[in-house]
């Protein structure tokens, strides 16, 4: 089932207490569609690109089954680009720099069939191109899932607002959860952040798992205790792509399913850290990811 993935598709730098890159493959529709290739064949992206990303990384893309034709490349353009630095413990980071290059004036114009696509992942992205993606499909999603982050906040308040009115599922880390709803405990800011408009909210907590939160039920889904994180980057995008990769599977948007599917975002997030950039999410086996999985059960099954 289709499953179309807006986000940026972007160059970072990064710089982690185990090393530091230059230069490499980011971008949170890269990291979605990614993880989300391991669950549904019919993936789409729509983003932008300049003439300095690396053209064999759309093509890798092409043979995990992603339909890259919605990327837009920017003859003479320079792509997205972001660069920050971890801090030792890798909970938090700093940004060291955004370019928003060719980002800046996008405005997409999705292909015809891409109108019709039946889950919607909203990666972090200018709000007003999340809307403009929003506005443009044909028929309403059956899913629509939304990230963002405090850059967007900071920026484009008003907008933001409009677009998270209109969703489904809101995933956000837990600074962003309390700058979002200005409080500070996050059951009270989920009951507020779930009157903007979204059913469904996911509070991502990094090393410390994930919150799942709708009007009536909260369930806490953990992260794997990884004897190496290397780099948390693109950690949030590959748990989105793992979690709407699922739930594209499975059809149906409840409560129960997307308990699961944030299970099986955590695995894919779980992975992602292990190595820098898209690394390790490149050539993960069915078989990883089931081993994983089971991990994720023997971590929180007991008996009372
Ligand atoms: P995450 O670690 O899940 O927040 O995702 C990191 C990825 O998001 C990197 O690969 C960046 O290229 C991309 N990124 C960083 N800042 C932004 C932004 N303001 N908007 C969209 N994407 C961003």
């Amino acid at each position: 089932m289709s499953l179309l993935a807006v986000g940026t598709v972007a160059i970072d730098s990064i710089e982690t207490p185990y090393g530091k890159v230059e230069r490499v493959v980011g971008g949170a529709a890269t990291y979605i569609a990614w993880a989300a290739s391991y669950f549904t064949d019919q993936i789409r992206i729509v983003s932008i690109i300049g003439e300095d990303f690396p053209e064999e990384e759309l093509g890798l893309l092409k043979t995990r089954g992603v339909d890259t034709d919605g990327i837009h490349l920017v003859k003479g353009g320079k792509s997205f680009f972001w660069s920050g630095r971890y801090h030792n413990d890798m909970n938090s980071r700093d940004t060291l720099e955004t370019q928003l290059n060719v980002l800046a004036d996008f405005s997409p114009d999705l292909p015809s069939e891409y109108r019709k696509s039946k889950y919607l992942m909203l990666g972090n992205l200018t709000p007003s191109v999340q809307m403009t993606v929003l506005n443009q499909m044909e028929v309403r999603p059956d899913i629509i899932a939304m990230d963002t982050m405090n850059f967007w906040m900071d920026s484009a308040m008003d907008e933001l607002l409009k677009v998270i009115k209109r969703v489904d599922i809101l995933t956000i880390n837990d600074e962003e959860a309390r700058q979002l709803s200005g409080k500070q405990s996050l059951a009270k800011a989920a009951r507020d952040i779930l009157k903007m408009g979204p059913k469904y909210l996911i509070i991502k907590k990094g090393e410390h798992g994930a919150l799942l939160f709708d009007n009536e039920q909260v369930f806490f889904a953990p992260a794997l205790p990884l004897y190496d994180v290397f780099d948390p980057t693109g950690a949030g995008d590959t748990f989105a792509g793992g979690m709407m990769g699922y739930l594209s599977n499975k059809g149906e948007l409840n409560f129960g399913n997307l308990k699961s599917a944030i299970i099986y975002g955590s695995a894919m997030a779980s992975f992602c850290v292990e190595e820098f950039s898209i690394n390790k999410i490149k050539s993960l086996s069915d078989r990883d990811i089931q081993k994983r999985l089971k991990m994720f059960i023997d971590l929180v099954q007991f008996d009372i």
